[in-house]
């Protein structure tokens, strides 16, 4: 008999319409290449430089026997642990009962959108992975331009305008600052005026503030402080610890949404089970924030700032626009001054743009495009990144002095000649 042969494993169109993460593609590219013995500037993939904190590597080292499953919304000391760095670092009014720990942040915002009913508002430029997730939970995404604001930022005028012009929609702004990939964050009268907003359209913002701790002087502030009913803090362990690999995220979550709280512990339940035991100890060891981890953030900082202002001055002179840098890894750049001589090459789109760049200089960014960017804008993101993070923590410590520019070829060689190639291939 003539059976048509049944097809396995048709896949939902929502799901076999998207690609594998933009950041974790490149990252694997990166690799690939260097494999085959291409020489690669590693500047695609926001991965923290720095180590571990030792005392947080030898907690992990104490507890590695630890073989039990734990609570599903995270070990009770980590979770007041947690607390307590929000009450001392934020003076936040937060207890253990807010927070969730969860197998990496991403799992917790995928979870958070999994759960919340409405719509995902997004400003363009955002991370590359909240509108997949959002499309894995089938919800509708509406983009926000920033492009009007030389930050990159969302603003209270946009987000009004945005919320007159869709009067019925219950929605989520998911805000993230310092930003990835824009390098800009939020002053405290701008978050001021963003929660003026967000309240009076009953709007709830996941905060996502895993650059937090990397904001360059130290200056944090969190959106939390003037629309604590409807702010969610998202953060982890992954940035300024160095730890994204141990995959260690955690939520606070405002009392008014207990309800989100438990339904996420709900679906963490059925999927995940509980993050890591032996990380979750260690992350104890990391909330606790003693002087030690302080020293360590307040170094990686100094690193950071000084990367930042070398990248963003040089790229800067030689007319690439973007956001001056404030906090995190990143810098968002346009090239949109060489349209015209990139177009002579062909290269037209911010993809192509990026593949042309890595070939031809072995240079790699992300494309704008990852980021919510229409493909005519010539934008990319560059994390600036490449370089050895535990050398370069020692030497800012041996130099009490400011470090300037004189500092950079020691410090970070790569990212000077990546800045250098760019340049040099654009003109
Ligand atoms: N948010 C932003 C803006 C990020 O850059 C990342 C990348 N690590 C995450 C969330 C997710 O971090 P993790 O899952 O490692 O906590
Ligand atoms: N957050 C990092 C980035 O933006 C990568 C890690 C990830 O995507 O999970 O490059």
């Amino acid at each position: 008999m003539d059976r048509q042969k049944p097809r396995l494993a048709t896949l939902k169109p929502h799901i076999q319409s998207l690609g594998t993460s933009a950041t974790l593609a490149i990252n694997e590219h990166m690799h690939a290449l260097i494999r085959q013995g291409k020489e690669v500037f590693k500047l695609g993939f926001g991965q923290s430089p720095f180590p571990v904190p030792e005392s947080v590597v030898h907690a992990l080292q104490d507890h590695a026997h630890e073989k039990g499953y734990l609570p599903v919304r995270g070990l009770d000391t980590l979770r007041e642990m947690v607390a307590q760095y929000y009450k001392q670092r934020m003076n936040l009014n937060a207890d253990a009962s807010q927070v969730i720990i969860g197998p990496g942040s991403k799992e917790l915002i995928y979870i958070a959108i999994l759960c919340l009913e409405g719509d995902l508002i997004l400003p363009a430029p955002s991370w590359v992975s909240y509108a997949p997730q959002a499309q894995l939970s089938q919800k509708k995404v509406h983009w926000i331009d920033t492009s009007g604001n030389p930050q990159l930022l969302l603003t209270a005028d946009l987000l009004e305008k945005f919320c007159q012009a869709h009067p019925k929609k219950q929605g989520t702004l998911l805000l993230n600052y310092p930003s990835n990939p824009a390098g800009s964050t939020y002053s405290s009268t701008q978050l001021q005026a963003i929660a003026r907003i967000a309240r009076q359209y009953g709007i709830v913002v996941i905060s996502d503030e895993i650059y937090g701790e990397l904001n360059h002087s130290g200056n944090h502030d969190t959106l939390a402080r003037y629309y604590p009913e409807g702010t969610i803090i998202s953060s982890g362990l992954s940035k300024w610890c160095g730890a994204g690999g141990w995959r260690l995220g955690t939520f606070l979550i405002p009392k008014t949404m207990h309800g989100l709280l438990d339904a996420m512990a709900i679906v963490a339940s059925e999927t995940y089970t509980s993050a890591s035991s032996p990380i979750q100890y260690a992350a104890v060891k990391a909330f606790d924030f003693d002087d030690y981890i302080a020293e360590y953030v307040h170094q990686s900082r100094r690193v950071l700032k000084i990367v930042a202002q070398y990248a963003y001055d040089n790229l800067s002179d030689a007319y690439l626009t973007m956001p001056e840098p404030i906090g995190g890894f990143y810098l968002f750049p346009d090239f949109e001054f060489y349209r015209a001589v990139l177009g002579k090459r062909n290269i037209k789109t911010s993809v192509e743009f990026c593949q042309r760049l890595l070939e031809e200089t072995g240079v790699a960014l992300l494309p704008g495009t990852a980021f919510g960017h229409t493909h005519s804008r010539l934008t990319a993101r560059l994390a600036y990144v490449d370089f050895d993070g535990a050398a370069a923590l020692q030497y800012a410590i041996e130099k009490e002095r400011e470090l300037n520019k004189e500092d950079i070829e020691i410090l970070v060689p790569n990212v000077k000649a990546a800045c250098e190639r760019i340049i040099s291939w654009l003109l």
